[in-house]
């Protein structure tokens, strides 16, 4: 059968992680590849899906809602990665099994009202913004600790990790500093031993600097046009620039 663009895309990207989890001498194991599915059409993910790649992240709620209930992706596994109102909370929490974006207090008491009502948990990762850059979302280093202990008494949201948007660079010198950073805030609230926040997941990494991201201690790289090619919507309508 004639490889599909999408094939080669992911078998070229299996090599780059393991080349890249061997060179920090880490096991492929301890990387989950989150395939960044925006402006993707359903039947081009069913291909990444039958490889056995079938988590999946969507940076805006409508999009989130139109494709986890479509036929053809009832295997996919779904992560919130993009920028959440509060409003739209109730949009998300049915469909999604983590969201990678909490970034102020405010949206994780909402989420936990919302969760409690629901008798349900959420997965979340906590935000940081590592570059410095205003134009960023999420907490700035010094944020986080504190917020990490105010969030734990929400007893229906379970933090799992942080998340960074770094950098936007295809030099790796620049953006690798983003990446040590996250690492090294994660493993200072590591050691603090909160009750009910659990150290375990690092999303950082996209399509230009996934291998920078795994040598820095990624567990989640959130790929899109690495697999998927170019898409046709500006960056600027998901992150602000
Ligand atoms: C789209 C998106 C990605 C993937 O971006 P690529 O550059 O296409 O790999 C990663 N993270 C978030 C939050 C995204 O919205």
């Amino acid at each position: 059968m004639l490889k599909t663009p999408i094939t080669k895309a992911l078998e070229e990207m299996q090599k780059n992680i393991i080349a890249a989890c061997h060179k920090a001498h880490r096991s492929p194991d301890e990387v989950q590849v989150l395939l960044a599915s925006k402006t993707v059409d359903p039947q081009n993910l069913k291909v990444a899906l039958d490889l056995g790649y079938n988590l999946l992240g969507e940076n805006k709620v409508q999009e989130l809602k139109q494709k986890a209930d479509h036929p053809l992706l009832s295997t996919a596994k779904w992560h919130f990665i993009g920028h959440l109102q509060t409003n739209k909370i109730k949009d998300v929490i049915p469909f999604v099994k983590m969201i990678h974006s909490v970034d102020r207090m405010s949206l994780a008491k909402a989420l936990n009202t919302k969760l409690e009502k629901l008798d349900m948990n959420m997965d979340v990762l906590v935000q940081v913004n590592t570059s410095n850059e205003d134009s960023k979302f999420g907490l700035s280093e010094n944020e986080v600790l504190p917020f990490l202990e105010s969030i734990a008494t929400l007893p229906h949201l379970k933090v799992k990790g942080l998340m960074t948007l770094a950098l936007f660079s295809d030099k790796p010198e620049l953006v690798r500093p983003c990446f040590k950073k996250l690492k090294t805030i994660f493993e200072k609230a590591k050691a603090e031993a909160i009750p009910n926040i659990e150290m375990q997941d690092l999303s950082m990494g996209m399509s230009n600097d996934y291998t920078v991201a795994i040598e820095e201690g990624a567990t989640i790289i959130r790929l899109g046009t690495a697999i998927f090619g170019q898409r046709p919507t500006p960056d600027s309508i998901y992150w602000k620039q």
